[in-house]
């Protein structure tokens, strides 16, 4: 049986109720910042079970706000992972910092923490100044060790959880985490692409418990401006306001917000559909010898499914040629033409380049049919028979 229509390996779901929802959006006083920005906001707050919510033009802003509140700046050196999107390790140099990896545990692709404490404690203290790991695939990262280690370190913590929206991990005392509550995290990330579990088309939002950071970060989202009687330093009349910072402009229109809160509303209808579509991939490929996914866990977003082959670029032909189309996640960040030139070297992070030379992510999105997920198994099964 073969499918008229391709299956991509990730794609947004857009229902009657979201239509509607940017079409009023449309019809109302407010293009760009109006009442639907705040809204969101806390609903999303809420969702992740944060105090404040800061919604910006897409994930990369986020960032890119992140390590401007945390002011990095030339001289300071920050640890990511190799296996991620590239913004996870740009947004330090934006702001001039110095990027740094450690290699990933290869069951699960995450960022090794304990490769992270070997670089820590090669350098004195106080040559690192902050951590940004990635909950990869949507497997969400143990921030509670993370923070543990950032703390003993002087570092501040930076989740990326472009990946996992609704996730979480189980903390020591047995408690459920959400992924961007900010317990642990100073602050965290999303992004609304249409691959990512919520989509505006471009979008992000950045979560924090930190009143301190959160008040930046309102502060550089419009150019460093503010309006607010209590902050402004004098008052010329009704229209005075002050630029108080160097500031951006990395707002989020409201057309955009009234989609992510109509999504917002199906978000844990869609994780719950991901998960189950991963139980079932994990199921087929139990009996499949030659076909390694990552390590799962309870909380995981899924965001991707990721396999790894002997035979990847064999099975990615395969596939394409059967009009699915897979991908892989990531190319590795420091293998980067532009990272070479910073000094790295190919064979710096031997265990993310033993994953990316046999990483497949396969489909996995929401409306994801059985029928599709069926043709994608069986295409894998005898590709590896
Ligand atoms: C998608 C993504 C980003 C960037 O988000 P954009 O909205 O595309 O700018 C950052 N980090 C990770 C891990 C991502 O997957």
């Amino acid at each position: 049986m073969y499918f008229p229509h391709p299956i991509p390996y990730g794609r947004q779901h857009i229902t009657e109720a979201d239509v509607q929802a940017v079409t009023e959006a449309l019809q109302s006083d407010f293009l760009t910042q109006g009442p639907k920005v705040a809204e969101f906001e806390n609903r999303f707050a809420a969702y992740v079970g944060a105090t404040y919510a800061v919604a910006v033009s897409n994930g990369t802003a986020a960032l890119h706000l992140c390590t401007l509140a945390l002011g990095v700046q030339s001289g300071h050196r920050v640890i990511t992972t190799p296996i991620t999107f590239a913004a996870s390790a740009n947004c330090i140099l934006y702001c001039g910092g110095e990027v740094h990896f450690a290699d990933i545990d290869p069951a699960t692709a995450l960022i090794d923490l304990k490769a992270v404490r070997r670089l820590l404690e090669s350098q004195p203290k106080g040559y690192f100044h902050g951590l940004i790991p990635v909950d990869f695939a949507g497997l969400p990262v143990n921030l509670e060790e993370a923070r543990k280690l950032a703390d003993e370190f002087g570092l501040w913590l930076v989740e990326d959880a472009a990946h996992s929206p609704g996730g979480f991990f189980v903390d020591s005392q047995g408690i459920e985490q959400w992924c961007g509550n900010g317990k642990f995290a100073d602050l965290s990330i999303f992004s609304f692409h249409p691959v990512k579990h919520i989509a505006t088309g471009e979008g992000g939002m950045i979560t924090t418990n930190r009143q301190d950071l959160y008040e930046k970060l309102l502060l550089l989202r419009t150019h460093g401006i503010t309006k607010d009687p209590a902050k402004l330093l004098k008052s010329d009349g009704g229209w005075y306001y002050e630029m108080q910072t160097l500031g951006y402009n990395y707002r989020l229109p409201d057309m955009l917000t009234a989609l992510g809160i109509s999504q917002l509303q199906r978000a844990n209808e869609g994780l719950a559909r991901r998960r189950f579509l991963a139980a079932r991939y994990n199921a087929a490929f139990a009996n499949m010898a030659a076909v390694r996914p990552l390590a799962t866990a309870p909380g995981h977003a899924y965001h991707l499914y990721v396999i790894q082959v002997e035979d990847r670029k064999g099975l990615y032909d395969f596939l394409r040629d059967r009009q699915i189309f897979a991908q892989v996640h990531y190319i590795p960040v420091h293998t980067m033409p532009y990272y070479q030139e910073l000094g790295w070297n190919p064979s710096d992070f031997p265990r993310a380049e033993a994953y990316y030379a046999r990483c497949l992510s396969i489909p996995m999105f929401p409306s994801l049919t059985d029928e599709e997920q069926q043709y994608v198994i069986s295409s894998i099964q005898q590709f590896v028979k």
